[in-house]
């Protein structure tokens, strides 16, 4: 196509590259997936179920809760089961911070908002350094600090880029550069506008998100919206989906939305499905469905596996259309499905064997 170019994303804005742990965060590295754990931090048990649960589900980098001094301490005990590195959420009290980078965090996210004087930044800025691990300077349309918010007039993009600045060069002063950058509102526009008003003023890696984006539906909305935007244009080397749901949610949902705009491959399986209509003679959104869920697991379970584009179709209509163009494809009629493999067909099976005989291909397929 001549004019391909304006399809696909800009190249990708050059930022220092850091390690949180054994992932490397902004330069050329692959652009990660993060969430948080819901459970109580101190619950050790229940935390690392959860985050074993949302690394098999393709996550790179977990953040836990750090309310108290019992929840710092949990870091040590999760640390010993977990493969993912760790990052603990510090708000209002830095010897939590300290506490939890003692405990092996990998990383401490702050608030600059809320942490203090500089003499309390100066402390974790030191057990950072001694601990070799990373800070990220979270601002959050939230709990801008209330000079910023004054001068600026309420939350705008330009306040939350001026709160980011200001701790950027605070810790430069204290010569401390292993950071990365983030600049959340819960508005999506105002979300893009700062990181793209930040990214021209700096290269630490910028980690991409809006804040309280909401449900389910309404928050990967949003999430997809603004984080789209910004990875489009090459912005952004880390990304979280906030939802109000699972964790597991979230990381499926920034998993998408790499997967959407080409930049990550090697997570999800790539499923395309009619949306049925009044032709549709075989009960396809339930098959689409778990077809969808086997795969998850198939690849959760076999990673390095080749990820053919497998479809799932209704009817005659667009069904053995769509179906040679993906690699691995069902296409309906009564009470049957047509199975294709590399867009021929290759034979009829009864609605009820559909899922086993489109799942033996996947697992042949590259074989
Ligand atoms: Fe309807 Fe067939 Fe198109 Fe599916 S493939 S939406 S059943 S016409």
């Amino acid at each position: 196509m001549k004019n391909s170019f304006l399809f696909k994303p800009l190249q990708r804005k050059k930022t220092i590259k850091i390690m949180v742990g054994n992932i490397a965060v902004g330069g050329d590295a692959p652009v990660s997936v993060q969430t948080m754990t819901k459970t109580d931090t101190c619950d050790i048990k229940g935390t690392i179920k959860q985050i074993q649960s949302v690394a098999s589900a393709g996550c790179d980098i977990i953040r836990v809760a750090v309310p108290d001094r019992r929840a710092a301490q949990a870091i040590k005990e999760i640390k010993k089961e977990i493969t993912i590195p760790l990052v603990a959420d510090i708000h209002f009290d830095y010897r939590l911070a300290i506490s939890s980078l003692e405990a092996g965090a990998d990383a401490i996210r702050i608030n600059p908002g809320n942490i203090g004087s500089r003499e309390k930044i100066k402390e974790v800025v030191k057990a950072a350094v001694e601990h070799k691990s990373v800070i990220r300077i979270g601002v959050n349309s939230g709990s801008l600090e209330k000079d910023i918010m004054e001068k600026h007039k309420g939350v705008e993009a330009e306040a939350l880029v001026e709160s980011a600045l200001r701790h950027i060069q605070l810790m430069e002063d204290m010569n401390f550069k292993n950071i990365k950058i983030s600049v959340k509102a819960s508005d999506p526009l105002t979300t893009v506008q700062a990181y793209k008003l930040l990214s021209e003023k700096t290269r630490y890696p910028l980690h991409v998100g809006v804040t309280e984006a909401g449900t389910f539906l309404p928050g990967v909305i949003r999430s997809s919206v603004a984080i789209g935007v910004l990875l489009w244009h090459g912005i952004g080397d880390t990304i979280r989906v906030s939802l109000t749901d699972t964790p597991e949610r979230e990381v499926r949902a920034g998993i998408e939305i790499l997967r959407a705009l080409g930049l990550r491959k090697d997570r999800g399986g790539s499923i395309i499905s009619c949306p049925t209509c009044g032709r549709v003679q075989v009960d396809v959104i339930s098959i689409a469905g778990k077809v969808e869920e086997l795969l998850e697991k198939y690849y959760r379970e076999n990673p390095k596996m080749p990820r053919p584009r497998v479809a799932v179709m209704g009817c005659v209509v667009n069904g053995p259309g769509e179906a040679k163009e993906a690699d691995i494809a069902l296409a309906g009629g009564k009470g049957k499905f047509a199975l294709y493999v590399r867009g021929k067909l290759i034979k009829t099976v009864e609605e009820k064997q559909a899922i086993n005989a489109l799942m033996k291909e996947v697992g042949r397929w590259g074989k």
